[in-house]
């Protein structure tokens, strides 16, 4: 390195000092050219305004005006001429700013920038909560007022690309994303605009697992309890099992399953009482997951009355479902005897039966006299039925009723199930009258009865809306035939006939 003699640097430093106050006398004087803004942008945080620095100039001035008011507002120095932008981070959303520029040199201003820029700031909306529904992940966001759509956006993996979703218009601020599978954990982003200005793309992000509800519960009374099943959750192993009881109000958890485990007995369940299920799949120890359905059951009591109401010859939803409602109400099962070749067209109220706890029994596919059919035709009356009675409820029938419950040995021998006739007749079918089918059931019936009506006939469903408060009130429980077997020790088997417990 050079060395600098004493007697250089002192002249040096003069000069120097000479050259700073030749620089300031000029300041005073020099306008600074207006700054020109190359830009204003929406960003997540606010509106960013950029400009081409001037020289000379010691720093700028940034102003602001808002739509709709005439004055400006000094929204910022900057005593550094390096710095070329701003975040205006005061904004709100949907209203629309102009910026103006001013640079500073010592004490002189330049004039407000000549092109002025505008720009309505469009907030990132602030997704406020991500919940686990039946239907799939319901969204929330902030509701913003002017907002004319968002759009929502969905990722699995960090590095993926966002894809659109769904859009909703105006200011709502819901969407459930029912396409979400369960066990998956999906990555959410919602972007809105306000006419044709968006919201940038970073605004808050929110994670969710999704966790499915089990589809499907069902019901079945047996002597050990009632005997719980479930339809199994995608990517999800642990169910909680909740009851609540008639008469009270709040759901219990009576029991976990892990590792898969599809069904549980409840073995407390009290007799006589309608109790109430509903069973719930979840991950992360509890703290995501989603209920079933509610189903309720009454469990039957050994020690009381039983009958069993058989209807036949349906489906027919008008007169179907006109039991069901009744059934329903009072917390009754009773069964009912499908022809096969109908159950398509009524399907409905098949399944509406099965999932209250009836049960659906075989009538063969087109209401054929047994004893004059073929053996082969014997069987595929009986399988075309149960076929399609699986279809809609899950599974075939158990339990088969001969139409005219006509059956001789060679029947017996065929077919593979047991065969239930009745032991009350009401006739209903041949006088298609509402007090006589009333009448012959009151005067009929005892502990075990099998009782035979025809849900086709309006007289018929009429009746029914009597006959289950009476019988009721009467201390009869109302059942199925293979539960009223069962809690009377009867074991069907195949070829046998029944016509009371
Ligand atoms: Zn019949």
């Amino acid at each position: 390195m050079k060395r600098i003699s004493k007697y250089v640097l002192l002249p040096l430093s003069l000069l120097f000092l000479a050259g700073v106050l030749t620089l300031s006398v000029s300041a005073a004087n020099v306008k600074p050219k207006a700054p020109k803004i190359t830009a204003v942008r929406n960003v997540k945080q606010g509106l960013v305004i950029s400009w081409k620095t001037v020289e000379p100039a010691d720093g700028y001035i940034i102003y602001r005006q808002k739509s709709g008011s005439s004055g400006w507002k000094r929204l910022a120095d900057i005593d550094n001429t390096n710095i070329n932008s701003y975040v205006d981070r005061s904004v709100k959303h949907s209203v629309t700013y102009t910026y103006s520029l001013k640079a500073v040199y010592g004490k002189v201003k330049s004039d407000g920038s000549a092109v002025k820029k505008s720009k309505t700031f469009v907030a990132a909306p602030e997704i406020k909560s991500v919940e686990n529904i039946r239907a799939g992940v319901k969204l929330q966001w902030k509701k913003y007022k002017n907002t004319t759509g968002s759009k929502i956006y969905r990722k699995i993996t960090e590095s993926e690309k966002w894809h659109r979703i769904g859009t909703v218009s105006g200011n709502n601020n819901i969407f459930v994303d029912r396409s979400a599978e369960s066990g998956v954990r999906y990555i959410y982003q919602v972007r809105q605009s306000v006419g044709n200005i968006m919201s940038v793309r970073e605004g808050s992000v929110a994670m969710k697992t999704f966790v499915a509800a089990p589809e499907k519960l069902t019901l079945k009374c047996t002597l050990d309890g009632i005997v719980l099943n479930w339809s199994q959750v995608q990517g999800c192993s642990n169910y909680s099992v909740f009851r609540m009881i008639q008469g009270e109000s709040e759901w219990k958890r009576i029991a976990k399953r892990k590792t898969g485990v599809l069904t549980y007995t409840d073995k407390k369940a009290p007799v006589g009482k309608t109790v109430h299920y509903k069973v719930r799949a979840y991950i992360n120890s509890g703290s995501i997951g989603a209920f079933s359905f509610s189903e309720k059951i009454k469990r039957v009591d050994p020690k009381r009355k039983m009958v069993a109401l058989t209807f036949d010859d349906g489906p027919y939803s008008p007169v179907t479902n006109q039991i069901l409602n009744i059934l329903e109400k009072y917390g009754a099962r009773a069964t009912f005897f499908v022809v096969g070749s109908r159950v398509s067209t009524y399907s409905d109220c098949v399944t509406r039966a099965a999932a209250l706890g009836c049960e659906i029994g075989n009538h063969t596919y087109n209401h054929t006299t047994l004893t004059s059919a073929s053996d082969s035709r014997i069987i595929s009356e009986i399988e075309d039925t149960n076929r399609v009675i699986r279809r809609y409820t899950g599974k075939g029938a158990s339990i088969v009723r001969a139409p005219g419950g006509a059956v001789n040995s060679r029947v017996r021998q065929i077919v593979n199930y047991p065969l239930v006739n009745w032991s009350v007749d009401t006739l209903d079918w041949q006088h298609r009258n509402t007090a006589k089918v009333i009448a012959s059931v009151k005067s009929s019936v005892s502990d075990g009865s099998i009782v035979l009506m025809h849900d086709l006939y309006p007289t018929t469903g009429n009746a029914v809306q009597v006959i289950v408060p009476w019988l009721v009130n009467q201390g009869y429980q109302l059942v199925t035939v293979s539960e009223m077997m069962r809690y009377k020790g009867i074991k069907l088997s195949s070829g046998n006939v029944y016509s009371h417990a």
